[in-house]
């Protein structure tokens, strides 16, 4: 199937961008990877009067690790996340992710910002967002706002941004040095969206028990999930087996997966209780805040 007709723009700077937003308002949709707009737009189910092609915009591309933050222009491939020595030194648990978002060739044209803005609940990068407690910086016509990750995912494919908003930057603070970190999911073939997931970033104080801990699930619910109760049921506590295994149970006393053809919702709840275990074990493994009893 071919899209319905449109036209195209490819401004060259930001500002050219926000003027063909502001302009064509909610006919108007903007295309960074394509690689899940087009398909959409291919089987109809998206029909944009405009697209606002951003590929030209250089100033959307960075991607910069320094002052012990982390700072990504939507632009950015996520292939370039995964090649990047910075990444892997400083926020390996970012790398286990992307690693498991579709194929190398998705990665390779797919943007940090289109996964971001596309808010499917089984996406990789806003669940670890969400683990970052990141935030994103949303420009218009109207002005520039930074908007929470717990704000901006509003449901399934839906978020904050207003039909001229142009997502630029996602921000976060970068774990402590020695943070035990693991992203974990499960799909039912190599490259499919997972079922359920888990990401776990666990600090050690010196004395072994957990200073800090972020748990957030994939394909949880509507948006990305932090467990609040099971990260504050850790703090102070020895991250060991049965601290592991209780955190994981309160994690998903409050999910709601959706159940499908590939997995009820019954299925999904076990598989991400599972998930955060494993999870939570291997992050703790990984720790070396301190030493573990
Ligand atoms: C076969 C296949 C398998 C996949 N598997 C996975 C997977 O396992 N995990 C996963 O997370 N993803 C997966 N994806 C999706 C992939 O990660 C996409 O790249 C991503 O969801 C969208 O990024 P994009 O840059 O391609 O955005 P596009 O497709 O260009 O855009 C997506 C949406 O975001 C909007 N948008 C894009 N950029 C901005 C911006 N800067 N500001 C405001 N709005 C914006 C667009 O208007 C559109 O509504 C898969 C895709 C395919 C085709």
């Amino acid at each position: 199937v071919k899209p319905a007709a449109f036209e195209y723009e490819d401004p060259a700077e930001v500002d050219e961008a926000l003027a063909l937003l502001g302009r064509h308002g909610e006919e108007a949709k903007v295309l960074a990877g394509g690689q899940s707009l087009v398909p959409l737009m291919n089987f109809r189910l998206a029909r944009p009067g405009v697209l606002v092609d951003i590929n030209r915009i250089r100033a959307l591309d960075s991607l910069r690790l320094e002052d012990g933050t982390i700072s990504v222009g939507a632009l950015t491939r996520q292939a370039r996340l995964e090649r990047s020595p910075e990444i892997a030194a400083r926020l390996p648990v970012l790398l286990e992710a992307v690693r498991l978002i579709g194929h190398s060739q998705i990665r390779n044209r797919g943007t940090v910002g289109g996964s971001v803005a596309h808010a499917d609940p089984a996406a990789e990068l806003p669940t670890l967002f969400a683990a970052l407690d990141a935030s994103f910086r949303v420009r218009s016509q109207r002005g520039e706002r930074w908007v929470g990750w717990r704000e901006f995912f509003v449901a399934p494919f839906v978020t904050a941004l207003e039909p001229d908003e142009l997502l630029v930057e996602v921000r976060a603070s970068l774990p402590a040095e020695g943070c035990g970190w693991a992203f974990l999911e499960f799909a039912r073939r190599h490259g499919d969206f997972a079922l359920g997931g888990a990401c776990a970033l666990l600090h050690l104080a010196p004395d072994g028990t957990c200073g800090s801990a972020s748990l957030a699930l994939l394909a949880a619910g509507p948006t990305p999930y932090r467990a609040d109760a099971a990260e504050r049921a850790l703090v102070g506590r020895a991250p060991d087996s049965r601290a592991c295994q209780e955190a994981a149970a309160l994690a998903v006393e409050g999910i709601s997966p959706t159940g499908d053809i590939h997995g009820s919702a019954e299925y999904r709840k076990h598989l991400i209780q599972t998930l955060s275990r494993r999870a939570l074990t291997a992050a703790a493994e990984r720790a070396t805040g301190g030493s573990r009893s």
